[in-house]
């Protein structure tokens, strides 16, 4: 007999589960279909075992940087499959963590591949056979893939994607990473931090492209400080592979070529979104996305989609909040989603976190802003901290002073933004955060002390002004 659903979310990823599990609140009959692991791709192939690699990049910086500050350890080896064991068990247990959360919300979880037709049938194909249900109100949240771009040779090459590079069994030698995006500088701390030799080849004219100038240009430092070598302007022209070692050609900014080779080669160069699930809607779509509304309707009644399969910001928590919007609205609640607080970290060591627009952002869009600054090296924490490299930049737009964006460089920034965030959320000032009480020492003051500086100059401007 044909199960019928309230809602039914086809894909458990961050944007899926969290749809899923808000609709069950809502007391709606609610069920998850998932093909593979609970968590999408955020958990069991991007954020958290990326991060977890991270915290190892992380700690090897630290001992080694310790030989300076009189703390011998000996030499330093690594156990790769430790290393991966203990990616593994993070993964484990928040996997294990989403399946309590389900469980607890009464909702039924299909580990099958689904389908969405005409008139709310969903068909779920799983390892024994196929069934399907019947839903009042569908929820896409079906993710992405690595998107591969067609170069000339890729396909004789063996090469990895962010979907296979956390199994690889060694440790590489050598890696190229084509793409220079959050993705890609991720992979390259992670490496670099292993001892391998890490080159990335990057077609824009600088790396983390879509980000602030000045953060990009500080990142490209402190990257080539740890020996990673950077392509930027380089157009990847072909690749091949002789007996496991990898060739590839570019040409560079210059419009020469650029020969590079490596025993691992990784594209990271975006991602396309998971359609197949819902061909036989013809949903309408923005470029190779499914077009939603504010309401993450589609073009087709009762049929909602969330997360990477609309594209936009193609962040977990993005997916999340898109997720409880269109749960609010399928339950028959109105919601509409707001992106103007959308926080981006980039995980690198030392980190990059933003929040609202760039000053050329806001300055294309016509505002007239103002931008403070404050470095990391006028920090007491930091230098204490020997991270003395980073900035945090608050622009603010300049009649009421309202904070519209602020860019943080430098270590610990990642968990630092959501200060930014609040402020925003609760249209702040400059004025505002110049009187709020950071604690000392912490790198947070950062923020404080920029906030100062703006309103000290805001003042003596003022004080010129009404002398003259
Ligand atoms: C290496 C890497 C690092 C990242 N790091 C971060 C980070 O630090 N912070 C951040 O915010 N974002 C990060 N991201 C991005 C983040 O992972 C995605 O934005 C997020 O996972 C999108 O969530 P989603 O629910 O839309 O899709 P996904 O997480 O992709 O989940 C979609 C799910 O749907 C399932 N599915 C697909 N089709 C079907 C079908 N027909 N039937 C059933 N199930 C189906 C898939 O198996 C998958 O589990 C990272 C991504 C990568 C690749």
């Amino acid at each position: 007999m044909t199960k019928f659903y309230d809602i039914v979310v086809v894909g458990g990823g961050p944007g899926g589960y969290v749809a899923a599990l808000h609709a069950a609140e809502l007391g709606k009959k609610t069920a998850l279909i998932e093909a593979d692991f609970l968590g999408g791709t955020c958990l069991n192939r991007g954020c958290i075992p990326s991060k977890t690699y991270l915290k190892h990049s992380e700690v090897i910086e630290q001992i080694e940087k310790a030989k300076d500050w009189g703390i011998e350890t000996g030499s330093l080896t690594f156990s790769f499959s430790k290393i991966k064991k203990r990616k593994d068990d993070v993964i484990q247990r928040l996997r294990g963590g989403i399946a309590f959360l389900l469980k607890q919300g009464k909702i039924d979880v299909y580990n099958g591949y689904g389908s969405v037709l005409p008139g709310g049938v969903v068909k779920v194909k799983t390892a024994v056979g196929e069934e399907s249900v019947q839903a009042a109100k569908v929820i896409v949240a079906t993710g992405s893939t690595p998107a591969v771009p067609p170069i000339s040779g890729l396909d004789t090459v063996q090469f990895d994607t962010s979907d296979t590079i956390f199994d690889i069994k060694e440790i590489p030698k050598s890696v190229i990473i084509i793409g220079g995006g959050v993705i890609g500088v991720e992979f390259a701390t992670i490496f670099a931090s292993l001892k391998a030799q890490v080159s990335i080849v990057e077609a824009a004219d600088r790396i983390i492209p879509t980000e602030d100038a000045e953060a990009s240009k500080f990142l490209t430092k402190m990257l080539k400080k740890k020996g990673i070598n950077i392509h930027t302007g380089a157009k990847v022209l072909r690749v091949q592979e002789t007996e496991g070692l990898k060739t590839v050609i570019c040409e560079d900014a210059k419009g020469q070529e650029l020969t590079l080779q490596a025993d691992t080669l990784l594209v990271s160069t975006g991602r396309r979104p998971n359609l197949s699930a819902v061909t036989e809607l013809h949903l309408e779509q923005n470029g190779p996305f499914i077009k939603v509304n504010d309401k993450m309707e589609t073009s087709q009644t009762n049929v909602y989609a969330v997360g990477d399969v609309i594209g936009g910001w193609q962040l977990a928590h993005a997916a999340s909040a898109e997720g409880v919007v269109a749960a609010n609205n399928a339950a028959g609640g109105i919601d509409q989603i707001d992106y103007k607080v959308m926080p981006r970290c980039i995980y690198t060591l030392p980190e990059i976190a933003s929040v609202g627009l760039s000053e050329a952002e806001a300055k294309k869009q016509g505002m007239e802003v103002l931008v403070e600054k404050f470095d990391f090296a006028g920090s007491g924490k930091a230098l204490s901290a020997g991270e003395p490299e980073g900035f945090t930049k608050i622009i603010y737009e300049a009649k009421y002073g309202e904070i519209i964006g602020v860019v943080m460089a430098g270590s610990h920034v990642t968990e630092m933004i959501s200060e930014a965030s609040a402020f925003m959320y609760l249209e702040g000032t400059i004025e505002e955060a110049s009187k709020m009480i950071h604690p000392h020492p912490t790198i947070s003051e950062t923020f404080y002390e920029a906030a100062v500086n703006a309103v000290n100059k805001i003042r003596t401007d003022r004080a010129i002004q009404s002398a003259v």
